[in-house]
């Protein structure tokens, strides 16, 4: 069977690559012709582990190729749509890519008479398979989705940092399909994918399948945010630390242990832009849907409180140095999109800090975006020299290993502001002033 992906991000790269590793010819087309340029060097645009080693092998055993032109999926059975949804202003969902995209694959299928199967693995609001991608297939090929063309939707549920483990050992997979054909040559080709391994398998209609993506991203979301709205009591309360009292809730089986970290909030490319694309989904539908509104009022100030626990200890910011070590959203990934760590650093900058950073991974990112507005170190050691204050945005495993006394060595100020709450809170207060997210006031 050969596959093909339109849209070769981290979704798209990443499933295509080990839909190659696994013998299946593959073949990926983006319309950046320098994400492409980049990845025949074997070098895919973002850092994802173990991403880069698949890439170089399957690009020299040759069942990978990659190119601009649409018409290279004709010489394939099944495409998987893997293009960008983004946030509109009022954030709802911006369906132009996926639309577009649809057309150009209507465009190249024109011509033919072979049956072939699309597959909408972007996150997209329910209905939109059915209406926006049928609509833009059948008016650009002349053919009819139904009779030859098959469609359907296969949401992703891939995590950033671990995309290559997720995709070869997801927890389910999902297939709406409103038609039938699309949904059996999916199952087939996962059952190859798979083998003895075949993860559980939901088949549903198409909206089930879209609401399903939704309503897992809005799930998770919530449970940071009402486990950051604890945090805050519990910063209010004289002794309390919601790092145990996650701990005590996490152990009743009901709730369990996961995604009960408190912080400074979610970023990426996903939670925020889902929340705030069914929230404005629902409201098109004529409902309200409250919660979700507050799981975005909560994260969207959750970044601030960083700031507001340095003024508490430092006073004054304006005029400061300070340290901010972790800028990618989360670990093990280079993605700044929607991270934490940019809104602390526009706050700093407001507030007339001067701002040094770093990241393992995610430094060319931020250049990107600041420039020279900021001082970039090439290691903690050397962020921390001279600063005021430092806040930890992002949990990498290298500042987990920092102590105190490195804080006490580089910093002019030894003020630790934990955001991410990965260190020991009695070993840092003994040693230097330190201040966490959901830790109470002695
Ligand atoms: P991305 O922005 O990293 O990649 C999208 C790619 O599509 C880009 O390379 C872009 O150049 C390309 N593209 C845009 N328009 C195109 C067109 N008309 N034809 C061909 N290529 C085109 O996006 P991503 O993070 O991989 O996300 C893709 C989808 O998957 C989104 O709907 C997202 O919500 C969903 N998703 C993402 C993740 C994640 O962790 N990133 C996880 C699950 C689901």
């Amino acid at each position: 069977m050969r596959v093909s992906f339109v849209g070769l991000g981290y979704v798209g790269l990443t499933t295509a690559v080990c839909m190659a590793v696994k013998g299946f010819r593959v073949t990926g087309i983006d319309v950046d012709i320098g994400k492409i340029d980049l990845i025949r060097n074997g070098k895919p645009a973002f850092k994802e582990p173990g991403l880069e080693k698949l890439l170089s092998r399957v690009t020299s055993a040759k069942n990978f190729r990659c190119s601009t032109e649409y018409s290279d999926i004709l010489g394939t059975d099944i495409t998987f749509i893997t293009v960008g949804t983004p946030s509109r202003q009022d954030g709802s969902i911006d369906l132009t890519q996926v639309v577009k995209a649809s057309k150009n694959i209507g465009e190249a299928l024109a011509g033919s008479s072979k049956p072939h199967t699309v597959v909408v693995k972007s996150t997209v609001v329910p209905g939109t398979t059915k209406s926006h991608v049928r609509q833009a297939l059948e008016q650009a090929s002349g053919r009819v989705v139904g009779e030859g063309l098959n469609l359907c939707v296969n949401p992703e549920f891939l995590r950033e940092g671990n995309a290559v483990k997720d995709t070869f050992k997801p927890d389910r997979i999902v297939i709406g399909d409103d038609w039938g054909g699309a949904g059996r040559v999916l199952l087939n080709l996962y059952r190859k994918f798979y083998g003895g391994r075949m993860p559980p398998i939901i088949r549903t209609n198409t909206v089930n399948a879209e609401m399903i993506k939704y309503a897992s991203n809005v799930f998770l979301a919530a449970r940071i945010s009402l486990i950051n709205e604890i945090a805050n009591v519990c910063q209010h309360i004289p002794e309390a630390d919601v790092t145990l009292v996650a701990w005590g809730v996490g152990l009743d089986k009901r709730i369990g242990r996961h995604f009960l970290n408190a912080g400074l909030g979610y970023g990426g490319s996903c939670f925020p832009k889902d929340v705030k694309a069914l929230t404005a989904y629902a409201k098109s539908l004529g409902y309200h849907p409250a919660i979700l509104e507050a799981v975005e009022k909560v994260n969207s100030s959750q970044p601030y409180k960083a700031v507001e626990l340095a003024e508490n200890l430092v006073g004054e910011l304006s005029g400061k140095k300070a340290a901010v070590l972790g800028l990618s959203f989360k670990p093990n990934t280079d993605d700044v999109r929607e991270a934490v760590a940019l809104k602390i650093i526009d706050r700093l900058l407001e507030v007339g800090c001067s701002v040094a950073v770093y990241d393992p991974v995610a430094m060319d990112n931020v250049r990107r975006v600041y420039g020279g507005k900021l001082a970039y170190a090439s290691s903690a050691e050397e962020c921390l020299r001279g600063a005021d204050f430092c806040i930890v945005a992002t949990e990498w495993d290298e500042f987990r290993k920092l102590k105190p006394r490195d804080f006490r060595k580089h910093m002019r100020n030894p003020v630790v502001i934990d955001g991410r709450r990965i260190y020991d809170p009695e070993a840092f207060s003994k040693s230097l002033r330190y201040a966490a997210v959901g830790l109470g006031n002695k």
